[in-house]
């Protein structure tokens, strides 16, 4: 079959190919410990799902505006400004169909052929497909794993060339859960400016961030949406993975051109779901520090227990629901080695220890895993456990 170009250039998410293994052994049985998903474990809080159930009774399930219905984008600017201090108006947000759509759109209106996108490596698996679907490509900036994972301005400065159109940041970070702290985003947002290059800033984990760390928008301290260009998501915040609804800030033209690009793809995002997140966004947020509280429990337990195991290095991420221990002790041909590689060790914990984890190669990082604690305490100490117990037997071999 002769498909286009642009579909060839991409690939199928590998975290999606590690979710249909997992799968396709609890389907046969198996007793997995799954530290695969990339969504929280809590369900939809139960104000949210009535706010659904009412819009549907009042029959709210006709067409809306393509861009969102008027109150979400209004509830959407008032609950940034109120949460991470930055000052939008309706006019520069639209409504997408979660952050993925929105990251999708935002660089489908601003990359093309002959433009680079900066993307921080290790990075979430989408960013880089996402950009050469567009057209564009992607330029890997190091972060280091001594350092914590963030990224800083100078690393950025060092990949720049005259082809750079936007860099991307995600802060919480998905898969390290490194945090960039306040004055370094000062410091990137500055260089953007400076020399005319979009900020794309990813804040979907926005609220899951560990003591010191506070929620923080780069939004707060831009004066202005010029060059800026925010995301978010409710799937993590709120639990509505599911529900597919995430939102784009950024100056009035951009948002122009996406609600354009709905309105030839999408169309609005699901009716009732707009309600729903317009109730998540105006109601009570209780359920967001309960499941931080939890996560922070469960980062605390898994580190320690990472910490202890044999050939592995990790790191306290300081937000998101992630680890990403550095297991290349384990790695390489020597006769010793438990694997060859990280892949080939995500398949081992796979067949023998029937724990499933994300190789660290699918988001630019050989030699790491990521593990999801967005699963029971049991399961995170069973998972341990097997872990442990796998890669002791190699370090005793
Ligand atoms: N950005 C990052 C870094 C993510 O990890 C995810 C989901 O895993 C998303 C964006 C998109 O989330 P959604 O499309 O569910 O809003």
């Amino acid at each position: 079959m002769q498909l286009t170009d642009r579909i060839n250039r991409i690939q199928v998410s590998p975290t999606m190919a590690v979710l249909s293994a997992a799968e396709r052994c609890k389907s046969q049985g198996v007793d997995l410990v799954d530290f695969g998903p990339g969504e929280p474990d809590f369900p939809t809080p139960e104000h949210i799902k009535r706010a659904a159930i009412k819009a549907l009774e009042e029959n709210c399930t006709k067409y809306t505006a393509s861009g969102g219905i008027l109150p979400l984008r209004e509830a959407v600017c008032a609950w940034h400004r109120r949460e991470l201090g930055s000052s939008f108006e309706p006019k520069e947000c639209v409504i997408n169909v979660g952050g993925k759509h929105a990251i999708f759109n935002a660089v489908s209106v601003l990359v093309q052929s002959g433009d680079e996108v900066l993307i921080p490596a290790p990075y979430w698996v989408s960013f880089p497909d996402i950009v050469k679907y567009a057209g564009g490509t992607p330029v890997r900036v190091n972060t280091l794993p001594q350092d914590g994972f963030p990224l800083r301005a100078a690393a950025v400065e060092k990949a720049l060339t005259p082809r750079a159109k936007m860099l991307i940041v995600n802060s919480p970070c998905n898969p390290t859960g490194a945090v960039v702290p306040p004055e370094e985003f000062e410091r990137i947002l500055a260089l953007c400016r400076k020399r005319g290059l979009w900020l794309l800033t990813d804040e979907c984990y926005s609220h899951f961030v560990y003591p010191p760390n506070q929620p923080f928008s780069v939004a707060a301290l831009a004066g202005s949406s010029e060059g800026l260009v925010v995301i978010g998501s409710l799937s993590k915040t709120f639990a509505m993975t599911g529900w597919r609804v995430g939102y784009t800030l950024a100056p009035a033209a951009l948002i122009e051109a996406v609600i354009k690009l709905q309105s030839q793809s999408t169309s609005n995002p699901t009716s009732i779901a707009q309600y729903a997140a317009l109730e998540a966004l105006r109601g009570p947020m209780d359920s967001v520090p309960l499941m931080l509280a939890e996560y922070a429990r469960r980062r605390r337990r898994i580190v320690e227990g990472l910490r202890a195991t044999p050939g592995v290095a990790c790191g306290e991420p300081g937000g998101a629901f992630y680890v990403f221990p550095d297991v290349s002790a384990h790695l390489g041909s020597a006769k010793n080695a438990l694997a060859k590689n990280d892949n080939d060790l995500a398949s081992l914990l796979l067949e023998k220890a029937r724990v499933a984890v994300v190789p660290g190669e699918a988001f630019g990082a050989p030699g790491f895993l990521r593990i999801s604690y967005a699963t029971s305490m049991d399961r995170v100490e069973e998972g341990l456990r097997r872990i442990a117990g796998l890669l002791a037997r190699a370090e005793a071999a």
